[in-house]
């Protein structure tokens, strides 16, 4: 089932590539496995799924452990509390939730120095009133310019959770208005939008989506 979805969704994801003349390849499926156990993880894996999304660093560190012999690319995308800073700083290769300055400075400082710099995504809230996380687009211009000068941290770009939509051109809205704000930011080298769920991942792959996160599409719906 997993392996038949993950096909399924590769070729949506290509397919919307095409069509909105994307690069082939441009981008990324995030399997985004909060809730599921690391069984479903490994048949992801099996069937070549390298990138996998957590959003609760208790439940992401127990799967980590279990599945250490996979070459697994992490990316937390839950809300960060300043306590679990340092096991995200050290456990992970992305952070797409980053919404303020101090702890962008804790993980910069707490990222071991053996390793690479953590990749961070600001999340930014497109006024969607369900979800209180996320900078608005007003201060999005000061905190990048804060977040890029830390030394352990590569900042990559920007995430966000719009309000769901069924209509098509309503869910493109969000995305187009948050790179007509990103267009103004160039000196920032940002190379990543992480756009698209399960129900809006073909109108996200129009406005420019680099990285999809998808959950209840490939992995089954969450209790
Ligand atoms: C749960 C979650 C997803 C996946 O949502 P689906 O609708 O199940 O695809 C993506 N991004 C974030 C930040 C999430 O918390």
């Amino acid at each position: 089932m997993i392996s038949s979805r993950l096909k399924e969704i590769l070729s949506q994801i290509k397919e919307a590539e095409i069509s909105y003349h994307r690069e082939p390849g441009s981008v990324l499926l995030l399997a985004v496995s909060k809730t599921k156990p690391s069984a479903d993880i490994a048949l992801a894996y099996q069937a070549g799924q390298r990138h996998f999304g957590e959003n609760y660093c208790q439940e992401a560190l127990i799967k980590q452990r279990e599945l250490g012999a996979f070459a697994i690319t992490w990316h937390f995308i839950g809300p960060i509390q300043s306590n679990k800073t340092k096991a995200i700083a050290c456990h992970f290769d992305w952070v797409h939730s980053v919404d303020s300055l101090a702890i962008a400075q804790r993980l910069s400082k707490q990222r071991p120095a053996n390793l690479t710099p953590l990749n961070v995504c600001l999340q930014i809230n497109m006024s969607n009133e369900l979800s209180k996380s996320g900078i608005s687009l007003d201060e999005f211009p000061e905190l990048c310019e804060q977040v890029a000068a830390l030394p352990n941290i590569k900042l990559r770009g920007v995430m966000t959770i719009p309000a769901p939509e069924d209509d098509f051109e309503k869910q493109r809205q969000p995305y187009k208005k948050l790179c007509e704000a990103i267009n103004q930011l160039d000196r920032f080298k940002l190379d990543t939008l992480s756009f698209g769920m399960s129900g809006d991942l073909v109108a996200a792959i129009a406005e420019g989506s680099t990285i999809v996160r998808v959950g209840s599409a490939l992995f089954g719906a969450r209790n």
